[in-house]
C-alpha cells in the first residue's frame, strides 16, 4: 500500500509541484528531473525501459505479483475508487442493500456523491496526465478560461472517462481481459509465489 501511495504522490507531485517532467513534443525536447533529452537520446530511454522490464520480470519470478498488488495504477486507482464507494455507500453489505432498494432521495444522493467523486478524481488524473505534455499551470488556466486548444480538451476528457471507466466500472476485468502483463505473468511465477493484483469486489452502480 505504501508503494502505491508513493507512486500516486509521484504521479501528481511530478507535475503539480515542480513540472519535473515535461514531454515537449512540438520542440522535440524532453525534460526529466532536470535533464534535457533529445530524440537522438531515445536509445538511452529504450535501455532504461528494457532494464525496467527485466527488473519487473525478475521481481515477478522471485516475489510474485508485487507489481499488481501494490503499485499498478489500475490497482491504486481502484483502491481509491473503492474508498469513495465505501464513504458514500457503506460496506459491501450496505451497498448490496442500497442497490436493491427502490430509488429514494437518500439513494440518489449517495449515488450522485459517488459518481461525482469518481469523475473528479478522473478529471484530476486526466488533467495531470496532459500536464506531462503541456505545462500544467498554463494548461489549467487556459482550460478553465476556454483558451486551451481542442486536443487538450479531448485528451483531458478521454483520460477522465478512461479513469472513471477503468477504476469505477471495469476494475479486475482490465486484469482478466485487457492487461498484457496478466497474459504472461503466470509463466514467470514459481510455485508458491505470493499472489497479488485486484481481488473480485462487488461493484455497485
Ligand atoms: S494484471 Fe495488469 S492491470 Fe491488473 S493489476 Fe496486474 S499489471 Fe495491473
Amino acid at each position: 500500500m505504501m508503494g502505491g501511495a508513493g507512486l500516486f504522490l509521484l504521479y501528481f507531485g511530478t507535475v503539480w509541484l515542480s513540472q519535473a517532467v515535461w514531454w515537449n513534443l512540438p520542440e522535440r525536447k524532453f525534460f526529466i528531473f532536470g535533464a534535457t533529452f533529445w530524440p537522438q537520446d531515445f536509445i538511452l530511454l529504450s535501455g532504461i525501459l528494457i532494464v525496467s522490464a527485466f527488473g519487473l520480470f525478475f521481481i515477478t519470478v522471485y516475489a510474485g505479483r508485487i507489481w499488481c498488488g501494490y503499485t499498478c495504477p489500475q490497482s491504486v486507482w481502484t483502491w481509491i475508487f473503492m474508498w469513495c464507494e465505501k464513504v458514500t455507500e457503506g460496506d459491501p453489505n450496505q451497498r448490496i442493500k442500497l442497490d436493491k432498494a427502490p430509488m429514494s432521495a437518500n439513494k440518489f444522493l449517495r449515488k450522485l456523491s459517488k459518481h461525482t467523486m469518481w469523475l473528479l478524481i478522473g478529471f484530476v488524473t486526466g488533467m495531470t496526465f496532459v500536464g506531462y505534455f503541456s505545462p500544467i499551470r498554463e494548461l489549467t488556466i487556459d482550460f478553465f478560461t476556454g483558451e486551451a486548444d481542442g486536443w487538450s480538451y479531448f485528451w483531458v476528457g478521454f483520460f477522465t472517462l478512461a479513469t472513471y471507466g477503468n477504476a469505477g466500472w471495469l476494475r479486475e476485468q482490465v486484469c482478466i481481459y485487457m492487461c498484457p502483463y496478466a497474459r504472461f505473468q503466470s509463466v514467470m511465477q514459481r510455485q508458491g509465489s505470493p499472489a497479488g493484483g485486484l481481488r473480485l469486489q462487488p461493484v455497485s452502480r
